[in-house]
């Protein structure tokens, strides 16, 4: 091989190195990783934020209670937070999901579905929670346009209107109990026997809130406006909006195969600076919280985004 062919191997290696290379891999390009990546962006930080485009409120029509943003789409603010973010250079951004990454002495290496390596110093995890969709045909539809998962995001838009609960015990309750500051025409949806102790039916029944313990077959809609509940009996009830908060899980495994301590909600367990229980991870947003809002994600990416860059100059300086 001669010298200039040696060279430039030697060369490309380099930038190869250079180019997948970063103080900072952000997993996770939403609300909370793009807060999170601002940050250090504005801290001259070599970032990569890896992103596969699915966040979680993708289906619902306008987003609210987000100071600056109200009514915005959800796409809407997340066209806006990227191109604020993209003003800063060492900002790199990779579409894609990241399936792996492990942790040696020294650095992160992180895999892409595609089959591309990177590398960096600190991690952070930005990648949100999965909703599960139960079998109540025509839920999946609905969700996040009818089938509402809380009050202050998408309750204004319902209020007054005929409104049901999905939930039962401790949980079905306390749901009406808090839907029924934004409407007073409320039902109580079990979709089986309730489980509710008989004092709080009588408190429910108080404020005119009934149970119905029909077993849910689905949901009609037109576009994911629901208009009939239909039980499995064949009776129907016509509603204009339905609460439901159905089960969620991790969006991504990377933080689990990193060691990261989950809590038992199944979220991933973060300190007030959101730092895991692993040295150089910071999670943010919906995977490190039980409360699921913009403002929450954005602010606790913001705090990772800090915390991480303090790490590096600490560790620099
Ligand atoms: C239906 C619905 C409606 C909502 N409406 C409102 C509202 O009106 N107002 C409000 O304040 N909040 C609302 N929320 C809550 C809000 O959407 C979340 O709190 C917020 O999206 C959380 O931001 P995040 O960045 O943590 O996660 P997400 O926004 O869910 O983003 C996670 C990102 O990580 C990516 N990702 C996941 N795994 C990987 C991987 N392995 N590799 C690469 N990328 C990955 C995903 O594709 C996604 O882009 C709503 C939620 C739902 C479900």
């Amino acid at each position: 091989m001669n010298d200039d062919l040696l060279l430039n191997i030697h060369k490309i290696d380099l930038d190869m190195a250079n180019t997948n290379n970063f103080d900072v891999i952000i997993i996770g390009g939403s609300f909370a990783g793009l807060s999170a990546a601002m940050s250090l962006g504005r801290a001259l930080r070599n970032v990569l934020v890896i992103d596969s485009g699915l966040p979680c409120n993708r289906q619902t029509p306008y987003s609210h209670n987000f100071i600056t943003q109200d009514g915005k789409t959800p796409k809407q603010i997340a066209t806006l937070a990227k191109e604020q973010v993209s003003q800063y250079k060492t900002i790199t951004f990779q579409s894609g999901t990241a399936i792996n990454a492990t942790k040696d002495k020294k650095r992160f290496q992180v895999k892409t579905e595609a089959g591309d390596l990177f590398h960096s110093k600190k991690l952070i995890v930005a990648t949100g929670l999965k909703d599960i969709m139960p079998g109540i045909k025509g839920f999946a539809e609905c969700w996040g346009i009818s089938v509402i998962h809380c009050p202050y995001c998408h309750g204004y838009e319902v209020k007054n209107e005929k409104t049901g609960i999905l939930g039962n015990a401790d949980y079905g309750f306390e749901f009406s109990r808090l839907v029924s500051n934004w409407t007073k025409d409320l039902t109580l949806y079990t979709n089986g026997k309730s489980t509710l102790p008989a004092e709080r039916v009588e408190k429910l029944r108080e404020h005119n809130i009934s149970i119905v313990e029909n077993e849910i077959h689905s949901f009609e809609h037109t576009n994911g406006q629901i208009q009939n509940i239909v039980f499995s009996d064949h009776s129907k009830t016509s509603i204009t909006a339905i609460y439901a908060r159905p089960l969620s899980t991790q969006h991504s495994e990377i933080a689990s195969q990193l060691g990261c301590e989950l809590t038992e909600q199944g979220r991933v367990k973060v300190d007030p600076f959101q730092l895991t229980t692993i040295d150089g991870v910071f999670a943010c947003g919906d995977c490190a919280t039980s409360s699921r809002d913009i403002a929450l994600a954005v602010s606790s990416g913001v705090i990772a985004g800090g915390t991480c860059n303090k790490e590096l100059i600490m560790e620099e300086f």
